[in-house]
């Protein structure tokens, strides 16, 4: 019997001026990006969770310490790409990944394709397997206030048949 695996990643980052706001490795032009060790890109985060976990693997605050100065200013695509390999390494395949970021600003509709382009070819996945929408929390709470943008992903794992 197929033995199916699901996970689910939150992160949340704060917005400050004078950083880059990346998102699922797309630069997002804004008047503020978010602070973190790596680029902080919350959206890469939050899937890299949804996939550790479930596998067994932890989280990425283990994988990638934030203390440790080689994830300075990190590609978090390329840890992202990682993680993939480590998750095929336990033997789970991607089934699917699924994404919602929580952000006020700005509007992202015009970088939701691209975003789950750039998370599939990380995961080595097709794109039709990946997929993403946006919402404000109609002016509520941190993401309201834009102190922040959260980012919840769910993804389900496919353990491998066993090569013997
Ligand atoms: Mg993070």
């Amino acid at each position: 019997m197929t033995s199916l695996r699901i996970g689910h990643g939150y992160d949340v980052h704060r917005l400050v001026s004078g950083r880059a706001l990346i998102l699922g490795g797309v630069v997002i032009p804004c008047e503020f990006g978010l602070l973190g060790h790596s680029d902080a890109d919350v959206v890469a985060h939050a899937v890299m969770d949804a996939l550790l976990s479930p596998a067994g693997l932890g989280d990425i605050g283990k994988l990638f310490p934030d203390t440790d100065p080689a994830y300075a200013g990190a590609d978090s695509l390329q840890l992202l790409r990682e993680v993939t390999r480590r998750v095929g390494a336990q033997g789970y395949a991607i089934v699917n990944v699924d994404v919602t970021v929580l952000a006020q600003k700005p509007k992202l509709a015009p970088y939701r394709e691209l975003m789950m382009k750039n998370l599939a070819l990380a995961m080595g996945i097709p794109a039709s397997r990946v997929t993403l929408k946006a919402t404000t929390e109609e002016g509520l709470g941190f993401t309201g206030a834009l102190e922040g943008i959260a980012v919840h992903a769910v993804a389900l794992l496919e353990q491998m048949e066993s090569r013997e």
